[in-house]
C-alpha cells in the first residue's frame, strides 16, 4: 500500500499496544507489530492501484502520487511526535530494501555483469509469499484505476479508528 496507509497503520498499533502492554513490552511489541504490518499491507496492495513502474505520461498517476504522497508526509508530520516510533518501523522495510539491499545488489551486478544473482535481495519477498499463498484469490487491481478506492476506504478506515481510539 502506500506510505499513508503503512504510517496509519503504525499509528494505530502503538496506540493499542500502548493501551494493552505495559513498559517495555508496548515498545518492543509496537516495533514487532509494526514492521510486519508493513508485509501484510503490501501483499493487499495487490486491490489497489499499485503500478510496479512510474507512469509519467499518464495524467492520472501523476494526480494521485501528488495527491498521496502530500497526504503521506502530513500523516509523518502531524503523528511525528510521539509516533515516530511505530512509523520509523513500518517503513523499515523499505528502507532496508532501498537504502542496503539494493544498493548491495547493484554492487554485486557491477562486479560480475556475467554472473546471475541468486540470492534474493529483497525483504519484501516476504509480501509476495503473503500475496501468492495466501491473498491469490482477492481480483488484481493494480493497473485499474478505480483500486484507489481500496486505498481510500483504508485510510478512511484507519483515521477513524485512530480519532476513536486517540
Ligand atoms: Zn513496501
Amino acid at each position: 500500500m502506500e506510505s499513508i496507509t503503512h504510517n496509519l497503520t503504525a499509528v494505530l498499533i502503538q496506540i493499542l499496544c500502548f493501551n494493552i502492554f505495559f513498559n517495555p513490552l508496548n515498545i518492543i511489541f509496537t516495533i514487532i507489530f509494526a514492521f510486519f504490518s508493513h508485509f501484510l499491507s503490501d501483499a493487499f496492495s495487490k486491490i489497489s492501484y499499485h503500478t510496479p513502474e512510474a507512469m509519467k505520461n499518464d495524467a492520472f498517476w501523476i494526480t494521485w502520487h501528488i495527491i498521496i504522497y502530500s497526504a503521506s508526509i502530513i500523516t509523518v508530520v502531524i503523528f511525528f511526535i510521539p509516533f515516530w516510533l511505530s512509523i520509523f518501523s513500518v517503513n523499515l522495510p523499505d528502507i532496508i530494501d532501498w537504502f542496503i539491499l539494493r544498493p548491495i545488489k547493484n554492487k554485486k551486478k557491477r562486479e560480475n555483469p556475467e554472473g546471475i544473482i541468486k540470492k534474493n535481495y529483497s525483504v519484501h519477498q516476504v509480501s509476495d509469499w503473503i500475496r501468492n499463498k495466501l491473498l491469490f484469490w482477492l481480483p488484481d487491481l493494480t493497473y485499474k484505476k478505480y483500486g484507489i478506492i481500496t486505498e481510500l476506504l483504508m485510510v478512511g478506515m484507519l483515521s477513524f479508528l485512530i480519532y476513536l481510539f486517540i
